[in-house]
């Protein structure tokens, strides 16, 4: 990937039709190298930047053939390549690793999704893989850093310390590693998942969750009518923001999302986590935990492009996250 050497290194400026002006406007909006426009969908690009959805396929096409990505002639070897960079990032639960076919994969968002507030062990899960991103390779980490979105303000670096001596980790190294942005609103967590882009040029970020993804969006747009199409509009760009951030970084993208207690409000099925559709078309694995007893946790893959249906049974316990047997 990336210019070979002796072949002429390209700049957002060789762009057809892009003169001095748009260019600022691209590099104003964070479109400020070739691979972010490689990845870049046209409708964005096209609203973000005031130009012609013609003119922006254009861009991004000739983005991806500098940037030496994603060349649609060859889609399906690059692709297979692509996804041989994938990497696996272990839960901590040989169970939870197996019902995802080793771990959680990068350039791929993997949503947990769970009852009432404190049911599900979401957050520690959150907790658990923030930890195992800063281990070495052989332990199942990425010896990487980790950025935390937290929307609810349940981020406890004391669980983190916990965690990391549990696994024979220096503490102030893993918490050195782990960078927490608290998201005031549903606004404040779009900006802060664009920023994430500018902050991954400066530390190796591999792994970086949204907990909890839909809270801030629920609250906001809640009861209010008409607005939900505007909502999901909002939702679904930020989806996709976090997913360019994992095929960029070749990072794991983890989100929580909450069962919705007002089916009424949120499209008819009760057991539908919020934002509905949209959200589950972008999330690559989605795993529904619910309570069982003992403390134990039963996880349940639902609708994975390539893996089976099944369940599994994990522990949160002081340690963090184990098997619960099955
Ligand atoms: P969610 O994010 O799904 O709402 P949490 O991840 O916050 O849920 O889960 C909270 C639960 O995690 C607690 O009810 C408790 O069972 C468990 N838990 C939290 N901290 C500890 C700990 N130090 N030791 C054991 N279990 C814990
Ligand atoms: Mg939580």
């Amino acid at each position: 990937m990336g210019e070979k050497e002796g072949e002429k290194k390209y700049t957002i400026e060789d762009l057809p039709g892009v003169g001095e002006a748009t260019a600022e406007k691209l590099r104003e909006n964070g479109y400020d190298d070739l691979m972010t426009l490689a990845v870049a969908s046209p409708k964005d690009l096209s609203e973000v930047c005031g130009i012609g959805e013609g003119a922006a396929i254009k861009i991004i096409s000739a983005a991806r053939k500098y940037a030496d990505v994603g060349n649609f002639e060859t889609g399906g070897e690059q692709i297979l390549e692509r996804r041989r960079e994938i990497q696996k990032l272990t839960t901590g639960s040989k169970n939870l690793d197996g019902l995802l076919g080793g771990g959680l994969e990068t350039q791929a968002i993997t949503e947990f999704f769970g009852g009432e507030f404190g049911s599900g062990g979401k957050t520690q899960i959150m907790h658990q893989l923030a930890v195992n991103a800063t281990m070495p390779k052989e332990k199942g980490g990425f010896d990487a850093d980790v950025l935390i979105i937290d929307t609810e303000n349940t981020f406890r670096p004391e669980r983190i310390v916990q965690m990391a001596r549990a696994k024979d980790l220096d503490s102030d190294n893993v918490l050195r590693r782990i960078h927490v942005a608290r998201a005031y609103n549903s606004h404040h967590q779009i900006l802060l998942a664009e920023k994430a882009l500018e902050m991954a040029k400066e530390f190796p970020i591999r792994l970086l969750i949204v907990d909890s993804l839909t809270s801030h969006f629920r609250s906001e747009y809640m009861g209010r009518g008409g607005s939900l199409a505007e909502r999901q509009q909002l939702l679904n760009r930020h989806m996709h923001d976090l997913l360019k951030f994992g095929t960029i970084n070749n990072a794991v993208i983890a989100v929580t999302n909450q069962v919705s207690a007002r089916p009424d409000v949120f499209f008819g099925d009760p057991m539908a986590p919020i934002g509905g559709n949209i959200v589950g078309h972008t999330a690559t694995f989605r795993i529904y935990l619910r309570k069982a007893k003992g403390g134990k946790r039963i996880a349940r893959l639902i609708d994975s492009p390539h893996l089976p249906e099944g369940e599994t049974v994990i522990q949160v316990t002081e340690d963090g996250i184990t098997d619960g047997g099955v």
